[in-house]
């Protein structure tokens, strides 16, 4: 029988985290990126069976439980948001921060308030790769300004799971930030490490619609007239910010909207388009745009979503000592702002197709994905239903 970790690997369920070259990095396995595809594991298949059930145990590609909504009944916006805390918009107090960052810097200010004020070592987090600027690298930084360089969404794949040995080892707790998939692979790793659990002493995430392959941005950056860039930037410097890249002669931009239209367009991993969790429900705060609120200007405004006692906690210190402006918000904001909550309310009907050719997928118990599922009208799932099989079949594989 297939491992449910090759399984994952061969359908496509592989969202190329990291947590199998964390895991199993003393067995040589490392993350490349594969071109049309993505982040993925090399050297997983030669792997003792022990070492792949360890890694099927965390793996987000296999499984990602939702956290307990802690007997509360949500209400319909609440469904599709996820448990929270407390939410708020705001960004940034440190303007040079605010203008760096995606939206409102505030996942930057965050980490950064965790390093200058609650004695954290590290952040481990996601920067472009100088050598491939198309390509993303784990980055830790260790201060203000390493944060500020390396802000700012890639629209592309990353592994930061496969640096966690640095905050395990670590002498002081440390700041951890990832895509929704990323953090999910923590949460499940923390469970069984506890050394791993206390030195994460704050854990952030992105909403997040999917990352496309590395080659898409070159694909933009050649179509720009820029056919090898030495730097690339997806957004920041004002929000939403440009696409910006340069070879060190030629310099093109083009606005947010447009480039992320067309990365769009270029493929994204099916595990992406399978996702509930674009909101970033197992991390202790997730920021994303406050897209309701973008007529307000070029400075930048987040949704802040705390998902966590412990997030909340620092999102409100951070506030009390000058990192973060915000103010109170709801579930309700955050579904006017995201066309991305949409998504969450058909996945359950793309996993059905996919069962119904008989095709492994991703479980994602405790999503509720039948209540999201019934906010949309039988026309669409018929429509999801009908297009996943297609492309499938069309594609020959999932
Ligand atoms: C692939 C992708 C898709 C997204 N889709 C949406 C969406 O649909 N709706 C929405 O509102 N927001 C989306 N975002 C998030 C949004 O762009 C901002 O990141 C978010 O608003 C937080 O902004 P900020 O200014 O607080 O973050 P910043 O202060 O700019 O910090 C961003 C942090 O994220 C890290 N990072 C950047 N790119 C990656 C990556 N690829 N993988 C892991 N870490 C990374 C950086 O290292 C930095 O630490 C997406 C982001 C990404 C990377």
């Amino acid at each position: 029988m297939t491992h449910r970790i090759d399984a994952v690997l061969q359908h496509r369920l592989c969202a190329g985290c990291g947590a199998c070259a964390y895991i199993a990095g003393d067995h040589g396995v490392t993350m490349t990126d594969v071109p049309g595809v993505g982040k993925r594991p090399v050297g997983v298949a030669a792997l003792p069976l022990f070492v792949k059930d360890q890694i099927a145990d965390v793996c987000p590609g296999s499984e990602v439980r939702a956290p307990s909504w802690d007997g509360h009944e949500p209400d319909r916006d609440e469904v599709v948001t996820g448990p929270t805390k407390a939410i708020w918009e705001g960004w940034a107090s440190d303007d040079e921060i605010r203008w760096a960052g995606s939206s409102g810097g505030v996942v930057t200010a965050l980490a950064t308030y965790a390093l200058e004020h609650l004695g954290m070592a590290l952040v481990v987090h996601t920067g472009m790769d100088p050598d491939e600027p198309w390509r993303n690298k784990t980055i830790i930084s260790h201060d203000r300004q390493g944060l500020i360089t390396h802000s700012s969404s890639r629209y592309t794949t990353s592994s930061p799971v496969e640096a966690l040995r640095l905050v395990e080892e670590s002498d002081r707790p440390c700041v951890f930030i990832g895509k929704p998939c990323d953090v999910a692979a923590v949460a499940r790793l923390r469970r069984t490490r506890p050394r791993l659990d206390r030195n994460l002493g704050l854990v952030l995430s992105f909403f997040c619609a999917g990352t496309p392959a590395s080659d898409g941005s070159l694909a933009l950056s050649r179509e720009l007239g820029v056919p090898r860039p030495t730097r690339l930037r997806y957004r920041g410097r004002g929000w939403p910010g440009d696409f910006r890249t340069t070879d060190g002669e030629r310099e093109a931009t083009i606005s947010y909207d447009e480039s992320w239209g067309r990365l769009a367009q270029k493929p994204r991993q099916l595990r992406c388009q399978l996702c509930p969790d674009g909101l970033g429900e197992l991390a202790d705060v997730t920021g994303g745009d406050a897209w309701h609120r973008r007529q307000e200007g070029t400075d930048g405004i987040s949704l802040i979503l705390a998902r966590t006692d412990r997030g909340k906690q620092i999102v409100e210190a951070a506030i009390r000592d000058g990192y973060l402006e915000a103010t109170d918000s709801d579930a309700r904001r955050v579904v006017a702002a995201q066309g991305l909550v949409q998504r969450r309310r058909v996945v359950g009907t793309r996993l059905l197709a996919l069962r119904t050719l008989f095709l492994p997928t991703t479980r994602f118990p405790g999503f509720r994905l039948r209540a999201a599922a019934a906010q949309v009208g039988i026309r669409r799932h018929i429509k999801e239903f009908a297009g996943t099989i297609r492309r499938t079949l069309r594609h020959g594989r999932t």
